[in-house]
């Protein structure tokens, strides 16, 4: 039995699929891949100035910190171990050191990684989870 393709979006269908990555990591909308994703540093545009996506189902949270915060933290952790066995240099050396690394890296790769996820929300089509069982009653929308 052939199966039926999925139905498609027509607004979708007219631009071109794009890699999440690659334009994520350019901070660029995840439609048509040139209007930016934010107005400053980490806030977010309502819309794209370019193709008029509306911005709202960006809902990365915390995931970016989490994410930055981690791998950065353990590469920067993983070099002071590495430095301490094999230099024993003084501690001022890592104040004036390896802690700036590890606040000028995560400040680095949060706005791309931030940009990054958005991106795969987009095409993943990730949102809120929906329970269909629990009916209209558990939200403000159901009102
Ligand atoms: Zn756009």
């Amino acid at each position: 039995m052939a199966q039926t393709p999925p139905p498609s979006d027509s607004a979708q269908d007219q631009w071109p699929a794009l890699s999440p990555l690659r334009t994520g990591l350019a901070c660029r909308c995840p439609r048509c891949g040139e209007g930016p994703l934010f107005l400053g540093f980490l806030n977010l545009r309502e819309a794209c100035p370019e193709c008029g996506l509306d911005y709202g189902f960006a809902d990365p949270a915390d995931g970016p910190a989490f994410f930055v915060m981690s791998g950065v933290g353990i590469a920067v952790t993983l070099l002071f171990l590495w430095m301490e066995i094999a230099f024993r240099p003084p501690m001022w050396l890592h104040l004036i050191f390896t802690l700036p690394l590890f606040v000028v890296g995560c400040l680095a790769t949060l706005r791309p990684v931030k940009a990054w996820l958005i991106n795969e929300q987009f095409v993943r089509k990730a949102s809120e989870a929906q329970f269909s069982f629990l009916g209209r009653s558990g939200g403000s929308k159901a009102e």
